[in-house]
């Protein structure tokens, strides 16, 4: 595969805070509509290169190409115009607001009713909320306001904030963190469905659930790949076993 038909390609990728290399000559690659899940023991690096390719980190060395275009030298707003959204661990949305109203001013031609333009919603808007609701289990739930909404929900609304904005490459942190078992599922079901229009990269910690959603798997250790491919693969490299699993 030619380089720029990956749709992330990370190569050699460090960082360093104060002489210490929290990340130290990265690679991998992310094919359009995959799921990525990045594992490893805390300290690893993870949250890190999620901050360095939404550009919240400037890289020291290395390179973050995607869709052909170079990311480290772009800037955070820039880097989400690019068409990269990210989902920080806990859910963030605007409490007072319905379910329709935080998709709507979310929506990227700036659409909002927190002024007095409510009855100004165009079709499109209402079209992309609702078909957006629907793929995030809340399309029953739209005129509820969000801070009675379940944890749960709540992180499929801030999922559902991003995936509004059209985001080529989705980020999400642990994104059934203090989920049911019922809802881990349907959030596996909600990340399939979305790969027909996105790519996906998730940290996760939870095997059941990165079993049940990676095409890949990347293992990292100490700011380095330590092991990456299936779910299989890496569960049996016994890298992996001495690093991560076995505890
Ligand atoms: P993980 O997400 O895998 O748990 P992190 O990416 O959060 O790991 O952190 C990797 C290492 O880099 C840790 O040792 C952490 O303390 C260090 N680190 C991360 N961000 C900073 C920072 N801004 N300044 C100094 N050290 C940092």
């Amino acid at each position: 595969m030619n380089k720029d038909d990956f749709l992330l390609a990370v190569e050699g990728l460090t960082v360093s805070f104060d002489g210490f290399k929290a990340v130290d000559d990265l690679s991998f690659y992310l094919e359009p509509q995959e799921i990525r899940v990045i594992i490893g023991p805390n300290g690893a690096g993870k949250t890190t290169v999620l901050d360095l390719i939404c550009g919240k980190t400037r890289a020291t060395a290395g390179s973050i190409r995607f869709r052909g275009k170079e990311l480290t030298k772009m800037k955070e707003h820039q880097i989400v115009h690019a068409g990269v959204g990210r989902k920080f661990q806990n859910p963030s949305v605007f409490e007072d607001l319905t379910v329709f109203e935080n998709l709507e001013v979310s929506y990227p031609m700036g659409h909002t009713v927190m002024g007095s333009l409510a009855f100004k919603r165009d079709a499109a808007v209402i079209e992309a909320v609702e078909s957006v609701a629907r793929t995030i289990f809340l399309h029953d739930l739209l005129a509820e306001p969000a801070g009675l909404l379940s944890h749960g929900q709540k992180q499929w609304l801030e999922i559902g904030m991003l995936l509004i904005q059209k985001p080529a490459l989705l980020m999400l942190d642990e994104p059934v963190a203090g989920m049911s078992v019922a809802e881990r599922k349907k959030t596996a079901e909600l990340l399939r469905v979305i790969t027909r229009d996105h790519t996906v990269l998730v940290i996760e910690h939870d095997m059941q659930f990165v079993g049940d959603i990676a095409d890949r798997v990347t293992v990292m250790h100490q700011g380095k790949v330590l092991s990456e491919g299936s779910i299989d693969h890496v569960k049996n490299d016994p890298r992996v076993i001495e690093v991560y699993l076995g505890h």
